[in-house]
């Protein structure tokens, strides 16, 4: 049996113009301490979650998401009314992570990890709570 089947979670932005249903429980999720997303969010760390992408239907406002590509690395796409970060995805559109934050409801997975640390914000202690701690990328072959 199918253990996907009849899971579906919306969410959208801030303005709510950008609307989407992921309809494939998500694969992994963490946190990230980089200075891009830093910068990105505003705050110490951001969590994500990794998804299929063909597992994401757009329900409303695909026109309106904006993306800034960096040199390296994933896509950062947000909302261009509201500027809420939305999603992050490869060049190639093969590998895709959700800003958990944008879900409605609980998307039934918990962060496993936090990566860049090494680069974390000096004025917000990493919470204790026992997750593996990467200095940089966490690695692909991780568990
Ligand atoms: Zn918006
Ligand atoms: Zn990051």
């Amino acid at each position: 049996m199918d253990q996907a089947a009849g899971y579906a979670v919306q969410g959208g932005c801030l303005c709510g113009a950008v609307r989407f249903e992921l309809t494939a429980p998500p694969t992994l999720a963490g946190y990230c301490h980089c200075t891009r997303c830093q910068r990105r969010t505003g705050t110490a760390s951001a969590v994500s979650v990794f998804v299929d992408p063909a597992a994401l239907r757009w329900l409303g406002g695909e026109d309106l998401i904006r993306c800034w590509a960096p040199p390296d690395g994933m896509l950062k796409c947000f909302c261009g009314e509201c500027g809420a970060h939305l999603f992050s995805r490869s060049p190639d559109g093969s590998r895709m992570a959700i800003r958990m934050a944008a879900f409605d409801a609980d998307p039934g997975i918990r962060p496993s990890y936090r990566q860049y640390v090494a680069y974390a914000a000096s004025w917000e202690p990493i919470p204790d709570d026992g997750l593996p701690r990467y200095p940089q990328a966490r690695p692909r072959d991780a568990v």
